[in-house]
C-alpha cells in the first residue's frame, strides 16, 4: 500500500512542479520566448532593481537611448522606489519576476501565488502600473502557478541567455549575445548579483557592454523594442 502512495506522491510532484516547465520550456506552450519576426529585439533586465548597479546601468542604457523591460523582484521595489520610478520616467517597463527571488516549482500553491499577485499588486498600488507581463524567477513555474498567471498575465521567456550571472572574461557575454542576435529576439541579462548562483560584480560587465551592444545591434539592422510595444 505504502508504494502504491509513494507513487502516488511522486506522479502529483511531477504534474505539479515539472510538467508545467517542460509544456513551457521544452514544448514552448502559453510563454513568449520571442517577438514578432521583424529586425527587433527586447532588451530585458532581471532581478533589480539593485542599489549598486541598476542606477549605473539606466544611465548607459539612457546615453544610447535604449529603453528595457525590467522583470522586477517586489521586495526590491519597495526597498527602492526611486529606481522604478526612474524606470517608468525614462521610458522603461517594468514587470514581474517574484515577490522574492524563490524557485517556485517547489513552492505551496498559498506561497507561489503570492509571488506573483504580491509583485503586481505593490507595483500598482505604489507605482501606478498594471503589469502586464510575469517572467518567473528562474524561469520555472509550477501548476498553480502556470494557471493562475495565464488568467492575468503573459508569461515571457527569452530566446537569448548567455551566462551573464558569472564574471567572463571581457568581451564575452557582448559576443554571445551578438551572435545569437536574431529577428524578435528576447535578450535576458541581470542587474543583481544577490541572486543565489550569481557571481559578485557580474552586473558591472552587463553595464560595460550597453554602448557597445546597442551599437552592434543597431549596426546590424536591428533597433530595440519594449516587450509591451510588441504585444
Ligand atoms: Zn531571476
Amino acid at each position: 500500500m505504502w508504494r502504491w502512495m509513494v507513487v502516488a506522491a511522486f506522479v502529483l510532484l511531477c504534474l505539479y512542479a515539472l510538467v508545467p516547465n517542460l509544456l513551457t520550456r521544452l514544448c514552448r506552450l502559453w510563454a513568449l520566448r520571442t517577438g514578432p519576426v521583424r529586425r527587433e529585439v527586447a532588451l530585458t533586465f532581471d532581478d533589480g532593481p539593485d542599489a549598486k548597479y541598476t542606477g549605473r546601468l539606466l544611465d548607459a542604457l539612457k546615453a544610447v537611448g535604449v529603453r528595457a523591460t525590467f522583470f522586477v523582484v517586489g521586495q526590491k521595489a519597495l526597498a527602492h522606489p526611486d529606481l522604478i520610478r526612474r524606470m517608468i520616467a525614462e521610458g522603461h517597463q517594468v514587470e514581474v519576476h517574484g515577490w522574492t527571488h524563490a524557485f517556485v516549482p517547489l513552492l505551496p500553491p498559498g506561497r507561489t501565488l503570492r509571488q506573483f499577485r504580491r509583485t503586481t499588486d505593490a507595483l500598482g498600488r505604489t507605482f501606478c502600473l498594471r503589469p502586464r507581463f510575469y517572467r518567473p524567477t528562474w524561469g520555472a513555474l509550477n501548476a498553480v502557478t502556470l494557471c493562475a498567471a495565464l488568467r492575468t498575465h503573459r508569461l515571457v521567456t527569452w530566446s537569448i541567455m548567455v551566462g551573464d550571472w558569472r564574471v567572463q572574461p571581457p568581451g564575452q557575454v557582448l559576443q554571445r549575445v551578438v551572435e545569437r542576435l536574431h529577428p524578435g529576439a528576447i535578450i535576458v541579462l541581470h542587474d543583481s548579483d544577490e541572486t543565489l548562483g550569481a557571481e559578485a560584480g557580474a552586473p558591472e560587465q552587463v553595464i560595460a557592454l550597453i554602448p557597445e551592444l546597442a551599437r552592434r545591434v543597431r549596426a546590424s539592422g536591428y533597433s530595440f523594442r519594449t516587450l509591451d510595444e510588441w504585444y
